[in-house]
């Protein structure tokens, strides 16, 4: 057995472990289709650093935080919905998180209620 940390999912993706449609990667982040989408467009935007719930997040992850907004942003707009979508984090189970590494979900194509369910 060796004593390495097991990977998360999403850091099998990155490494190409798992397959996936990636539709954007830089040095910090990157971001696929989500295989179970709730909207014509759901994206996951997932940072390379694995913290696993925003509540992780320290004072030294700030930039990094505000990076995933500005690129969300510009991702909302690459798909065509620049002015219409939503960014939801699911922190801890309790709010519906399954997958224990940080990502933004990215909801758009179809009208969206409040509040959410
Ligand atoms: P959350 O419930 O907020 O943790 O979101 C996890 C998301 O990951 C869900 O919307 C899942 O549909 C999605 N998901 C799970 N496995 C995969 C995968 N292999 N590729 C893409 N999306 C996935």
């Amino acid at each position: 057995m060796s004593g390495e940390p097991s990977k998360t999912l999403f850091e099998k993706i990155i490494a190409r472990e798992i397959p996936a449609t990636i539709v954007f990667e830089d040095e910090l982040c990157f971001a696929i289709r989500d295989i179970n989408p709730v909207a014509p467009t759901h994206i996951l935007l997932i940072p390379k650093k694995p913290m696993p719930r925003l509540c992780d997040a320290v004072p030294e992850d700030q930039a990094l935080l505000g990076h995933l907004m500005l690129i969300a942003t510009r991702i909302a707009e690459a798909e065509g919905y620049g002015d219409a979508y939503r960014l939801v984090v699911n922190n801890g189970a309790a709010s519906g998180q399954s997958v224990f590494h940080l990502h933004l979900h990215i909801i758009a194509g179809r009208p969206l209620k409040w509040p959410p369910g």
